[in-house]
């Protein structure tokens, strides 16, 4: 009788654990302030064409005025946005971008942690958006990406798409036409790679997901 308790018991465990092991993978965009629909819409889409995930847009959520600076122009501080998405992400979806229309910033440092020369263009810097490599979390802004309605929005679903990456554990690539290589500084590198990851990331990035997350496909 005991062995048959034993036996129930682990067939439970396995069964919860195996449900554990393969949940959907979940992807939340956090808009912060006033944002666009069609451009919320647009980077829903994307996401869902190259993952396989169920994407919700949340309840719109006020930017942290903690966030705000006024060092070279009005901005956000990129970092702290980070964190303020990251600490109310909703533990029901598993990765979260902070989508915004307003400009935001960051340090750019050396990898000593000086920051780069000369600190007065560095100290804070514009970027299109950024992400803790492995981690939750991800930001992105709209306010850089310029263009005509159709290259605004293949900009903004590129950005979006990379920074996911390194939510997913992907460093910059070298490969040109990788979505994954380093904006530097550019918006033209960001309208030179192709809206999906060179073979070696793809290979990287969803033999992760594959392992983590079930699929629906
Ligand atoms: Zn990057
Ligand atoms: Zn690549």
């Amino acid at each position: 009788m005991k062995v048959w308790v034993c036996v129930f018991i682990s067939l439970i465990v396995l069964i919860f654990s195996c449900e554990q092991k393969h949940k959907r993978l979940t992807i939340g965009i956090q808009p912060l302030g006033t944002t666009d629909t069609a451009e919320l819409t647009q980077v829903t889409t994307s996401i869902q064409a190259i993952f396989d995930a169920e994407v919700y847009i949340l309840e719109t959520v006020e930017l942290p005025q903690s966030a705000f600076v006024n060092i070279k122009s009005h901005r956000y501080r990129g970092d702290s946005l980070l964190l303020f998405v990251m600490r109310n992400k909703p533990d029901s979806i598993d990765f979260i971008i902070g989508y915004t229309s307003q400009d935001i910033s960051v340090t750019k440092r050396n990898i000593d942690g000086s920051i780069k020369v000369p600190e007065s263009k560095y100290s804070d810097w514009g970027v299109f958006g950024l992400a803790n490599l492995s981690g939750t979390t991800s930001i992105v802004s709209s306010f850089r990406l310029k263009g005509n309605k159709a290259l605004f929005l293949e900009r903004l679903s590129k950005i979006s798409i990379h920074e996911l990456g390194h939510s997913f554990g992907l460093p910059h690539c070298i490969n040109d036409s990788c979505i994954m290589q380093d904006a530097a500084e550019s918006i033209h590198t960001i309208d030179r790679v192709e809206l999906y990851f060179c073979s070696k990331c793809h290979q990287r990035i969803f033999g992760k997901i594959g392992s983590d997350f079930s699929s629906n496909k």
